[in-house]
């Protein structure tokens, strides 16, 4: 099959047995009937539908080297600079139809996916069958341009021990058998974000909890359809609250499930196995295989959508009750610009740095993409500060729709006017600024920029032990001992004295 329409997605979604829990309800199957689902589904089908515009169509699919079909681009295998750019003008296709707000469109483990099948070998260490498996996921994945969703990390629990060592050994999701055909799952996983709508999960390593010798039984990477038998996505409470556009302009279109899941004796048959009880090679898998920088290259790209968002909304605000005259308010409006301006330069040095990796994967530089990942978690949680700083009591000054377009229109249109905007279109502007900042939806928002690909303290961790310093520890010391005399030579141990 070739790159997906949105009514494709919607089918093969609506046609599969995902058992979900929500708001007190079991479900399996009929996922695209359940109302809180239903606007999610919409837009990622139209973000499908975009592979089909024709002016795009160069841009969003490439021909599969195995069938000739269009396949999408996020599933190639970059093999120049050309490669890594069209791939990235795909992704930003999509980040900037949201806004950045969706965070797990296709593209994000797409390109993982098609990292680690470009590095088969690394995968065969394992097990040889584990290389091929790996590889032939990709093509799976990609000739039915399938959604995936991951689930990375073991429920909380008890963080002062490790997972092996929680009282409940089934706390975490771990191999409980081993048949001829493949492994058995049973226990839990955090935390799936889309899992009720996408079609694939990955069971895969944390990108920064480290595994040991003991860990072995919770430690793999495998791949199982969200409609496996056994398998259920625990939902925690939507907040799409089935309100229009106008009144929740984001929450009615990207509001994105999160989901514990609970593997009930999950069977994963060993073609969808690419490592086994090795914790080792688990606590490699991101790195080693380049996925972590690929990954990263699609979370800047959406980021940077995201941050010139917050600049075009902060400057209509401003602009809207006139208050860009103000000092401390042109201060706030910087420091956007200058988010703006650095997460584009992190994701072009990336680029400008890429090259080869070992596998003869074209590779985007880490190190500035490290940084963008350690730095935008932290930064990120500016923004709805600065709106609130901003917008002030307009953000609550907010009727509904159903005021602005009814009886209470005149009130509505003399009293909320802003200095460059009509009453309607003031409040249009902010409730869209309340649903980036203040509502439900803007506080999830927050927290998945602070935790999603891992813990930002855990991370900072990682940089500083990996990042190279030596090169400038080495000037600091050649600065420490430049132009000195040569002590040694001028050193006389008779001029010594000690103070009485
Ligand atoms: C909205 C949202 C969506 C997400 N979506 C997904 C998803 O789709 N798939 C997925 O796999 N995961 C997802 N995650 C989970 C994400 O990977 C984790 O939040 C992240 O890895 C941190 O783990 P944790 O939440 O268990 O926090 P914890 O590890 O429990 O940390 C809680 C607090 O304790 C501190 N802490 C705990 N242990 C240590 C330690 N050893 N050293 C220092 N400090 C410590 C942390 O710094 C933090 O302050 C999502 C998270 C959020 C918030």
């Amino acid at each position: 099959m070739a790159a997906r329409t949105g009514q494709d997605y919607i089918e093969a979604i609506g046609s599969k047995a995902i058992t979900v829990e929500l708001h007190g309800r079991q479900t399996t199957g009929g996922i695209t009937e359940i109302p809180e689902f239903r606007n999610l589904i919409r837009s990622y089908a139209a973000l499908y539908d975009m592979q089909h515009e024709p002016g795009l169509r160069d841009v969003m699919t490439f021909e599969s080297p195995t069938t000739g079909d269009r396949v999408g681009t996020s599933f190639l295998m970059p093999g120049d600079a050309d490669d890594l750019a069209r791939r990235r003008q795909m992704m930003k296709t999509w980040a900037e139809w949201s806004n950045g707000m969706l965070g797990r469109t296709g593209d994000y483990l797409n390109v993982a996916v098609t990292a680690m099948a470009g590095a088969a070998d690394w995968f065969a260490q394992d097990d040889p069958r584990f290389g091929d498996n790996i590889r032939a996921y990709h093509e799976y994945v990609r000739e039915n341009d399938l959604l995936l969703t991951h689930t990375l990390i073991m429920p909380q629990a008890n963080r002062s021990k490790t997972v092996s060592e929680q009282s409940d050994p089934f706390l975490a999701a771990r191999i409980v058998d081993e048949t001829d055909d493949g492994i058995v799952l049973r226990g839990a996983r955090m935390l799936a974000t889309i899992g009720p709508i996408a079609d694939e999960l990955l069971v895969m390593p944390s990108t920064v909890i480290r595994g040991g010798p003991d860990d072995a039984p919770y430690a793999y990477a495998v791949a199982v359809p969200c409609d496996a038998p056994g398998l259920r996505f625990l939902c925690r409470e939507s907040f799409d609250l089935g309100r229009s556009h106008f009144d929740h302009p984001l929450g009615s279109r990207f509001e994105e499930i999160d989901a514990v899941v609970v593997f009930d004796d999950v069977r994963v048959p060993y073609e969808r196995c690419f490592l086994l009880r090795n914790p080792e090679l688990c606590n490699g898998i991101y790195n080693e295989t380049s996925a972590a920088a690929h990954m990263t290259h699609q979370v800047v790209t959406r980021t940077t959508a995201k941050t010139e968002y917050m600049l075009g909304l902060v400057s209509l605000l401003t602009e809207a009750i006139a208050i860009e005259g103000f000092q401390h308010v042109q201060e706030k409006v910087a420091e956007v610009i200058i988010a703006v301006e650095i997460v584009k330069a992190l994701l072009l040095a990336s680029e400008v740095e890429a090259e080869a990796n070992r596998f003869g994967v074209f590779t985007p530089a880490w190190a500035p993409l490290n940084a963008c990942r350690n730095w935008y978690p932290r930064f990120s949680q500016r923004f709805p500060e600065i709106l609130r700083q901003l917008g002030s009591s307009g953000l609550m000054a907010l009727p509904t729709e159903a005021d602005a377009f009814g009886p209470a229109r005149e009130d509505v249109e003399r009293f909320l006017q802003g200095a460059a905007i009509d009453g309607i279109d003031r409040v249009r502007l902010f409730r869209l600024a309340w649903d980036t900042c203040l509502s439900a939806f803007a506080g999830r928002q927050a927290l998945y920029e602070y935790f999603f690909f891992g813990d930002p303290v855990r991370m900072a961790g990682a940089l500083v032990s990996s990042y190279d310093r030596e090169p400038f520890k080495k000037r600091v010391r050649e600065l420490l001992h430049r132009d000195e005399p040569d002590r040694a030579a001028a050193y006389d141990p008779a001029r010594m004295t000690t103070a009485s």
